[in-house]
């Protein structure tokens, strides 16, 4: 079954008088339950096509089907709405709140989908179980290590049940052994059903996922089962 289909994705970035073709066709489907990695060089259109994924930019042309539904025709509030809903994000830099405790940052993307406190609470308690950090509820981010800042993280993006979790270079900002221990959590969230889609430019992560999309000008390059993959335990 599809989660993510997408069909000759194009999109076109007007700067001035330049026209930049960022992404120049890219057809491919994402099944339910799928880990993907998403490679390629430097400017080879990898974010571009995150965020259409994510539904933070729209196509110039193409369809993209989202566990059903066709999403090129919403409008900005439809997609943000849309996105709250079906997709969870795990970045880089974390992107948690400084002043809000690692309990609080996993709450709030149930506060926007209006869920009741209590319910809030416990949903957050579990999720930040799931990840290792149930001893660390309170704790602020600057006083938690980078890899649980991003177990907090991915907490967060797990909160709302979301059909896909997007992830951009969630290792990039750790040493490699805290970022096998970020990967062994996708893994582990992978085989109990999750759909992931991973950017990463390090191949030794790349292999944690069970297919590798490369990039290269704005063009799908290759799209390839991982054959030496690292199985975390
Ligand atoms: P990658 O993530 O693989 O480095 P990007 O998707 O960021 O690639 O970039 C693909 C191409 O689109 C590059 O040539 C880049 O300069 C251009 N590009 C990306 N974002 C924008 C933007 N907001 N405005 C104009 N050009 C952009
Ligand atoms: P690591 O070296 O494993 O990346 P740290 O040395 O940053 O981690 O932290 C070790 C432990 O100390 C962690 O469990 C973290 O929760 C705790 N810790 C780190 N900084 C603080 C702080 N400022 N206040 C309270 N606890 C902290």
């Amino acid at each position: 079954r599809n989660m993510i289909k997408v069909s000759n994705l194009t999109k076109i970035y007007h700067t001035g008088t330049v026209a930049v073709q960022a992404l120049k066709g890219i057809t491919v489907s994402v099944q339910k339950g799928e880990f993907v990695a998403v490679m390629g060089p430097s400017g080879s259109g990898k974010s571009t096509f995150m965020n259409l994924l994510g539904l933070l930019d729209t196509a110039t042309e193409g369809t993209y089907i989202l566990e059903g539904k066709e999403v090129s025709a919403l409008n900005k509030n439809q997609l943000a709405v849309l996105r709250n809903q079906k997709l969870g994000f795990v970045f880089q830099a974390f992107n948690l709140i400084p002043g809000l405790t690692a309990l609080k940052n996993v709450e709030l993307p149930m506060l926007y989908a209006g869920i009741k406190p209590k319910e809030r609470t416990r949903r957050a308690l579990l999720a930040l179980q799931r990840v290792g950090l149930g001893d660390r509820v309170h704790h602020r981010p600057h006083e938690l290590s980078g890899g649980q800042n991003q177990r907090v993280a991915i907490a967060r993006a797990l909160v709302n049940k979301p059909a896909v979790i997007m992830a951009d270079e969630p290792t990039g900002a750790l040493d490699t052994q805290t970022g096998e221990e970020i990967m062994a959590i996708f893994q582990q969230l992978h085989r109990e059903g999750a759909t992931i889609v991973l950017v990463t430019h390090e191949p030794d992560i790349a292999r944690y996922a069970e297919r590798i999309l490369r990039f290269k000008d704005g063009r799908l390059i290759s799209d390839e089962l991982v054959e030496n993959r690292i199985v975390s335990s």
